[in-house]
């Protein structure tokens, strides 16, 4: 990938406008997981050791476009920023016809949001984001896959554009992942339905060696080979798709496994009790909600034989002590392979931090939208404008 890095520019004196993404949790005010602040540190204290005068701005929630609401203010942001940093960060409110900000100095921005006209990415309003800088740096992976002012809009129009370490890492390691990766490729995909992940599993059965399907996802699939599913979420909609992904891989020489045994209950509840069923065995009144021990062993066996692992969605309701099981088995394969591995996706989160390996992970992606996105090799449309940007920049 071919862009300006804000690491490779001279940043002293400069106006320097960050992207970030912090799109935090927040409660009575106060940030309650600072995961995505603590992130983007790197980038702020290198751009302030560098002596830019730094402007920061974010989107957070989703308040109605064009209006302020405390709610969603940034507020808490800054104070959270502010304790990390070690120093003041000034939180502006009116910033769009510029900001009074000096080399060392750290301001934030209120909500883009609040601007109407950004989400579709109104041209006007691009502009005067980008009228703030001299640098414009973009480090928010998880909106590089929309096209709205704050994000593309403001690369395409501002004086030098450039990724951030953090835009660039993120980008690296799914480079790494998906374009050069180490055989054999293995993508997991779990989660709830086929219909949200549909693209993304047709273009992994081109992209891998190897596709393993979980949860909601893999019930469509045990459906579509003639297996008795009971109550179990699935979609009969779909099961022609799915019966057509399975001659693709035959065609391809390879399969997508269907579990050979699961974990089913006759009612979706926290602590409904949990029952080991072949596949074959499944009854009209049970529903699947995890994979069963031998399944949980194979995909394990795979996992370890893996060179690159792509991991994208629980293989069972993990939320449910019962049947957490097969999610944590491939979380601890995950942990415990050698292969170069790579999760992203919400729920995907939650479960590598439940079960504690985020430090066996080689990469955990941030953005869930834009991971998917990129893993179906759709261009992310702020990264295309850095691209373009930098070819105008070199010519
Ligand atoms: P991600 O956010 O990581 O992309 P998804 O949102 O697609 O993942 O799916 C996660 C959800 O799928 C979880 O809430 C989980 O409980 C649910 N799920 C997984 N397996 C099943 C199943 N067999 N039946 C019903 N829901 C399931
Ligand atoms: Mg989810």
């Amino acid at each position: 990938m071919s862009f300006l890095r804000m690491e490779d520019l001279d940043l002293a004196g400069r106006r320097v406008l960050i992207r970030e993404d912090f799109n935090v949790p927040v409660e009575a005010g106060t940030v309650t997981s600072d995961q995505r602040i603590v992130a983007a540190l790197p980038t702020i204290e290198l751009a302030l050791e560098r002596e830019a005068a730094v402007i920061l701005m974010s989107h957070l929630g989703r308040p109605v476009e064009g209006e302020f609401d405390p709610k969603f203010s940034m507020a808490p942001v800054a104070e959270c920023l502010a304790g990390h940093l070690g120093r003041e960060v000034r939180l502006v409110s009116d910033w769009l016809d510029g900001v009074d900000v000096e080399p060392g100095q750290v301001v934030l921005c209120e909500n883009v949001r609040f601007n109407a006209g950004e989400k579709k990415n109104d041209e006007s309003l691009a502009r005067r984001m980008a009228a703030l800088c001299d640098i414009f740096v973009m480090d928010a992976f998880g909106t590089a896959h929309r096209a709205q002012a704050s994000t593309e809009g403001v690369v395409r129009f501002a004086p030098v554009a450039c990724a951030g370490p953090l835009l660039a890492n993120e980008l690296n390691a799914l480079e790494q992942a998906l374009d050069d990766p180490e055989r054999p490729l293995l993508a997991i995909v779990g989660g709830a339905k086929v219909s949200t992940k549909l693209t993304v599993l047709e273009a992994l059965l081109e992209r891998t060696d190897q596709l393993i399907v979980g949860g909601g996802i893999a019930n469509t699939f045990i459906a579509a080979t003639g297996h008795e599913v009971g109550k179990s979420l699935y979609e009969p909609d779909l099961i022609d798709q799915a019966q057509r992904l399975i001659r693709l891989a035959h065609r391809k020489g390879g399969d997508i496994p269907i579990p050979k045994d699961l974990m089913v209950a006759t009612e979706f509840a926290p602590d409904a009790p949990a029952y080991v069923r072949k596949l074959d065995e499944v009854q009209p009144n049970e529903m699947i909600l995890d994979i069963g021990p031998l399944t949980s062993a194979d995909y394990a066996d795979i996992i370890w034989n893996a060179g690159t692992v792509l991991w994208n969605g629980p293989v069972g309701v993990f939320e449910f002590k019962h049947f957490a099981g097969g999610t944590r088995s491939v979380a601890e394969a995950i942990e415990n392979s050698k292969a170069f591995s790579i999760a992203g996706g919400g729920d995907t989160l939650a479960a590598i931090s439940q079960f504690d390996v985020a430090e066996g992970v080689s990469y955990i992606s941030t953005g869930g939208g834009a991971f998917l996105e990129y893993v179906e090799g759709k261009k992310l449309p702020a990264v295309a404008m850095l691209e373009q940007r930098a070819r105008d920049y070199n010519a």
